[in-house]
């Protein structure tokens, strides 16, 4: 009998958070520490914000998923760690003892250009801002003219640019929604995908600011590093992102960008009772770009181990698959798609993102909540 804590519950425990009756039926126990009672899923995130999908639709009931099976679901926060005496630390002042763990606590977007207590700015991450900023396009739709600003030149201001401006469509707005890019735009992605994104966002009626980067976000402004200015009514934060810094303070090794430190088996070096997977983690055999593609490739070895380590079985090394499709979602059903050194762009892109998506969701949601 022993205690199992997974701390955070998103993409990469979704097969943890699923089987968490075969560990207790082994007599083992289980909680689960999450912010809220539901986990979005990203991919259809921008999706949402473009009105082609109900918060619902993308959404899992992670609280009663872990709960019917068992296990104890901790609404909260996990703000620290002691690994030598073996216990997380909640924001609530609970403590949770553990004999293993397994943390999927992601990443949260790099914001700091924006001003403290400034007002209409969503940052995309978590997902549910995207579904806040959505409500605000809608709320602000009558004004004569709306102008909505998305700071960041990723695939994430990619995404929701396109579907900003299909929201704010949708909403009956006047509006134009400018894309801040900085001195590089999808500087990650080929050429070819470069080119298509830009394109299809052009044709859109996406205007793109670039050549400075972004200095200050203030309420209703964008503050550029030469000192131009731009007034928007709402902002988006897409500005990459960034794990929390959790580990390193906790004395837990971490890597290069402060996400914990795995071995193979996806095991901490220096705790071998401790597992991650998704963004929050650095994979020491080689670098991983921080895409849900892993944290999903991620689910069944980190199961698999989190149960060996349990029954004190052997453990399964990770397989970091190669090259992965790339879709993205560009807003009113059209998307541009990447693979193998092809690309193209269309609804068809589209299409089997959505497909791809729609499946990831029936996999794990629950009948009940489908
Ligand atoms: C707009 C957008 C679109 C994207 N689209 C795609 C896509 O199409 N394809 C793709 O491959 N990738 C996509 N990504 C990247 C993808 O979102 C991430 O790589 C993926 O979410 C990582 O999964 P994860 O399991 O590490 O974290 P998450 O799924 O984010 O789960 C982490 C969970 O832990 C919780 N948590 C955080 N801190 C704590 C704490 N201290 N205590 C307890 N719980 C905590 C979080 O709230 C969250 O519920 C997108 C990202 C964004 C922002």
């Amino acid at each position: 009998m022993a205690k199992l804590a997974l701390v955070g519950a998103g993409h990469a425990h979704m097969t943890l958070m699923a089987n968490i009756k075969k560990f207790i039926d082994q007599g083992h126990s289980v909680d689960v520490i999450g912010p809220g009672e539901r986990h979005y899923y990203s991919g259809m995130g921008p999706g949402m914000l473009g009105g082609t999908y109900s918060p619902q639709d993308i959404s899992f009931p992670v609280q009663r998923m872990c709960e019917e099976q068992g296990a104890t679901f901790h609404v909260d926060s996990c703000v620290a760690i002691d690994p030598e005496k073996q216990y997380i630390k909640l924001k609530s002042g609970k403590e949770i003892p553990y004999d293993v763990a397994s943390f999927n606590t992601g990443s949260s977007i790099v914001n700091d250009p924006v001003e403290p207590d400034a007002k209409d700015i969503f940052t995309v991450k978590p997902i549910e801002k995207l579904l806040e900023g959505r409500n605000r396009i809608f709320e602000l739709a009558k004004q004569e003219t709306l102008q909505i600003g998305v700071v960041g030149g990723g695939p994430a201001g990619v995404e929701v640019a396109g579907n900003a401006l299909a929201a704010a469509e949708e909403a009956g707005a006047n509006a134009t929604v400018r894309l801040f890019h900085g001195k590089s735009f999808m500087k990650q992605a080929p050429e070819r995908v470069r080119t298509l994104s830009k394109n299809v966002l052009k044709k859109h009626g996406v205007e793109f600011i670039g050549g400075e980067y972004v200095d200050k976000i203030s309420t209703g402004q964008i503050t550029l590093k030469d000192g131009k200015t731009y007034d928007e009514d709402i902002i988006f934060v897409a500005m990459g992102v960034r794990p929390r810094p959790l580990f390193e303070p906790s004395g837990i090794p971490a890597g290069n960008d402060g996400g914990m430190l795995v071995n193979k088996y996806l095991q901490s070096p220096k705790y071998d009772n401790i597992f991650g997977g998704g963004d929050c983690i650095w994979y020491e055999p080689q670098p991983l770009d921080k895409v849900g593609v892993y944290a999903v490739r991620q689910n069944l070895v980190l199961y698999e181990n989190v149960m060996a380590r349990m029954s004190n079985e052997p453990l399964h090394e990770f397989n970091p698959g190669g090259d992965y499709l790339l879709i993205f979602n560009t807003g009113k059903n059209t998307g541009v798609l990447h693979k193998f050194g092809f690309s193209f762009n269309g609804r068809t892109a589209f299409a089997i993102k959505d497909y791809i998506d729609s499946k990831f969701i029936d996999v794990f949601k629950p009948e009940y909540d489908k």
